[in-house]
């Protein structure tokens, strides 16, 4: 089953060049790259335990993500993303929008189809599962075990999972011609292979 945001939605082919929010004002919240990791070990002895991160990055460094693109379209926007960590009380709240698109191969057509990488979640980080008693109901939740690494939080992993999910199994275009096509061919090929042929071929023996 595919989450209700999944978007398979049929972009223009020209790239997008007015990103939308989070990323439409100029990067003012951080300066530099994208930090690799967050060391949560830090955030124990620390009282401001935030990160916050504007800006965008290539699909290339996300190799997972690129690996799903389609070979023919070498094209490609960069992820714009809006990220926020934030520690409060035992909880650590991972806030993550992105924008961009990555071009697969439409499993209709096999042509290039534009796939939206829209991302927008807020996901609990917790230490101990008992921790999900301080939330509110319906939160979404990710224990700190399974993907944080001697508790660091590798920031570009964690992007391209949430990324990876929203992905569909088999993209394809909306409205992709070649499948009506298709479908009205394999009937009338199934058919023929009941026609005189056989009877012709019994007649040779
Ligand atoms: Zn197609």
């Amino acid at each position: 089953m595919m989450t209700s945001h999944s978007s398979t939605s049929n972009l223009p082919s020209q790239p997008t060049t007015a990103p939308l929010s989070p990323t439409a004002q100029p990067d003012t919240s951080s300066a530099g790259a994208l930090a690799k990791y967050i060391d949560l070990a830090k955030w124990e002895h620390n009282n401001d335990n935030h990160y916050q991160w504007q800006g965008t990055i290539s699909l290339a460094d996300l190799p997972r993500i690129d690996a799903l693109r389609d070979p023919n379209h070498t094209a490609t926007e960069p992820l714009a993303i809006a990220l926020e960590i934030c520690k409060k009380g035992e909880i650590v709240f991972w806030q993550l929008q992105t924008q961009g698109t990555l071009w697969q191969t439409c499993q209709r057509c096999l042509e290039p189809v534009a796939i939206s990488l829209a991302v927008d979640s807020e996901l609990a980080l917790l230490a101990d599962e008992n921790h999900a008693a301080l939330l509110e109901e319906g939160s979404e939740v990710i224990l700190l075990d399974e993907i944080a690494d001697d508790q660091k939080l590798w920031l570009l992993p964690m992007i391209e999972d949430e990324l990876l999910v929203d992905l569909p199994l088999a993209p394809k275009h909306d409205d992709c011609e070649l499948a009506i096509t298709e479908y009205g061919d394999i009937p009338s090929v199934a058919t023929e292979k009941d026609n005189p042929f056989a009877v012709l071929a019994g007649l040779k023996n």
